[in-house]
């Protein structure tokens, strides 16, 4: 993935991606992230950003120039870009949105709002708005960090494991199942016998099982989006009578 990201607060972005799987999927070269503060794009001796909304009320808009300035010195280079905006207003990021960009050829550019908002003729520049959640944060850095690390996570080499990623929630539209390592006995709560039988059918079998019942308790509106094979069907019947 390459990114380039536009925002007010570097450092926030900078933190995270000089740790763990984020920085070792940059030293790979597997995630390129180049940071650029709008700051750097607005004018005037303040470098203002921000102003007072037209029409009134509570709290400042973020100004358009420097977001158009700072978007006009990126396609300089004339590579294509896919720009998207964070906004709680945008389609909500999936795992499957993960998985469009991770195959995306083009440079992403993030832009982070920030106050009350961004001026709506930003709108025009972007290709795609996008909100991590049905919920509003302060900037859109952490949302950049979200997309940036679930994206991250599907490149190839990023993970240790190629196979983590496949396993993992939503990545076959259920939720995961329970995971257990050394000791086998702790407090009192024993890690379950066929985990340890040696048995890879009654594993996985158990596996599929514990991915049904977690998704039916916690969330069922998954089960009706997912495609289930006639083992799983049957599987949820078992649950089910278990219930009972
Ligand atoms: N007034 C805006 C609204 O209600 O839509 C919210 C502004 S929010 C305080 C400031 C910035 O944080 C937004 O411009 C956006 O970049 C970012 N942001 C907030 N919530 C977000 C979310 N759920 N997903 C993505 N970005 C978000």
């Amino acid at each position: 993935m390459k990114c380039d990201v536009l925002t007010l607060f570097p450092d926030i972005l900078t933190a995270c991606l000089n740790e763990s799987i984020l920085k070792r999927a940059r030293d790979k070269k597997l995630l390129e992230v180049s940071l650029y503060n709008i700051r750097d794009f607005a004018s005037g001796p303040h470098r203002t950003v921000d102003d007072s909304p037209y029409g009134g009320g509570a709290g400042m808009v973020f100004k358009p120039e420097p977001v158009f300035r700072a978007l006009d010195f990126l396609k300089e280079d004339g590579a294509p870009r896919k720009v998207v905006l964070l906004s709680p207003q945008g389609k909500t990021f999936t795992q499957r949105t993960a998985e469009d960009y991770s195959r995306e050829k083009q440079r992403f550019v993030f832009i982070c709002g920030r106050y009350e908002g961004i001026d709506e003729r930003v709108r025009t520049l972007v290709d795609e708005e996008v909100s991590i959640g049905d919920y509003v944060i302060t900037g859109g850095e952490l949302a950049a960090l979200v997309i940036i690390d679930a994206v991250t996570r599907l490149v190839p080499g990023a993970l240790g494991d190629e196979k983590s990623a496949e396993d993992e929630s939503f990545s076959w539209g259920l939720l995961d199942y329970p995971h257990y390592t050394r000791p086998r006995e702790f407090r009192g709560m024993k890690v379950p016998e066929v985990l340890v039988s040696g048995n890879h059918r009654e594993i996985m079998l158990w596996r599929r099982k514990e991915a049904l019942r977690k998704t039916v308790k916690v969330r069922p509106d998954l089960i009706d989006k997912v495609h289930l094979t006639d083992m799983d069907k049957k599987i949820l019947k078992e649950i089910e009578e278990e219930q009972v």
